[in-house]
């Protein structure tokens, strides 16, 4: 079922998480672990994360070096179809355009669509590992919209060989993400905001935001979109604080803030164990506040601490 069916069919706000495919090596069972505590809070739909490969240089014993190109986290499809079957809840791949050329693309969603699912979440991703900025591959997307075009054409049986006749149409619903405090590469939150628009005007059915920590940013986020005609629904992406670490990989990685009395309780804390307990609150404090604001979904960015969530998510309902 497509997740804008699910918003639309419910009353209350719903439930979903994301998760990353399991490290190379390892198998099904500890993405099973990772999710079994969650289950029970029926989550609408569950998003699964796509991580390019990355180049990296293994040196020989001659000394010289070779280019490797490794992935260690393959198996976003066939994640998505593994947890559907076993826990018959709606999947939501993550499709990206960086290491894709079209062609590509065209057969993931193709291979998606056999698979029976409904959704996809497309996005640009980052520049790759070796690389300062963002770089589409030869003939490949080089932002969001452009790989939702493509969805968009496949929904309409339009492929990428214009001969082809009587073609099958997708059905897939379109999810892209949007950035409460800016996406780090845009000059300001209008030119931000007037590229998200272009996605949404294009065919996106909703929007999944970044991660933040202060619910003012979303609710004005949801405001500055709503004023410039962004009528779809915006699913807030959450997260907890579980290390004293995050204080400065969160702000580093994602390019959001931490708000001072979270990070000035964290930082006063001995142990990661009284973080996990700060940010379980803070977490739960956030949850509250937006499930009473009537968001369409909580949305849990589950990597780490799915206990922390499921103690959040218990608490909520
Ligand atoms: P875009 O919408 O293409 O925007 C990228 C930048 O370009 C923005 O600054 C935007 O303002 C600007 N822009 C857009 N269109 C134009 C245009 N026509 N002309 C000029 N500028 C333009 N990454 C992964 O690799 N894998 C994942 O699974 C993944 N999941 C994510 C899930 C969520 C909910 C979020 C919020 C992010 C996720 N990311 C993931 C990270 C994402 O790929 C990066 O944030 C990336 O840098 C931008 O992706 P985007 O889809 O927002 O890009």
């Amino acid at each position: 079922m497509k997740v804008i069916d699910h918003i639309n069919q419910s009353e209350k706000p719903l439930i979903s998480f994301e998760i990353l495919p399991p490290l190379k090596g390892r198998g099904i069972q500890s993405l099973y672990d990772h999710l079994n505590p969650l289950m029970e809070y029926k989550p609408a739909f569950i998003n699964v994360t796509y991580h390019r490969s990355e180049h990296i240089f293994k040196k020989r014993l001659d000394g010289s070096f070779e280019k490797v190109v490794v992935r260690k986290r393959p198996g976003t499809e066939s994640i998505c179809a593994a947890i559907m079957n076993k826990y018959n809840v709606d999947t939501v791949p993550h499709l990206i355009c960086g290491g894709f050329g079209v062609n590509e693309t065209e057969d993931a969603l193709i291979n998606l669509n056999y698979l029976g699912i409904d959704n996809v979440l497309v996005l640009r991703g980052d520049a790759a590992k070796n690389e300062s900025t963002f770089e589409p591959e030869p003939g490949g997307h080089q932002y969001a919209i452009d790989l939702l075009k493509q969805v968009v054409n496949l929904n309409e049986g339009v492929y990428l060989e214009e001969n082809l006749k009587n073609t099958s149409k997708t059905k897939f619903c379109i999810g892209v993400a949007g950035y409460p405090e800016k996406h780090f590469e845009a000059p300001n939150m209008e030119s931000d905001l007037r590229h998200l628009k272009a996605k949404v005007d294009a065919g996106a059915d909703y929007i999944i935001t970044q991660m933040f920590f202060d619910n003012a940013k979303y609710f004005s986020f949801v405001k500055a979109c709503r004023e410039i005609g962004i009528m779809v629904p915006i699913i807030p992406g959450l997260k907890p604080i579980y290390s004293k670490k995050q204080l400065t990989i969160l702000p580093k990685t994602f390019h959001i803030d931490l708000p001072t009395p979270l990070s000035e309780a964290v930082a006063s804390c001995k142990s990661d164990t009284d973080v996990e307990k700060i940010g379980q609150e803070w977490l739960l404090h956030q949850s509250k506040e937006l499930k009473e604001s009537g968001v369409p979904v909580l949305h849990y960015y589950t990597l780490g601490r799915p206990q922390v969530i499921a103690n959040v998510v218990k608490d909520l309902l």
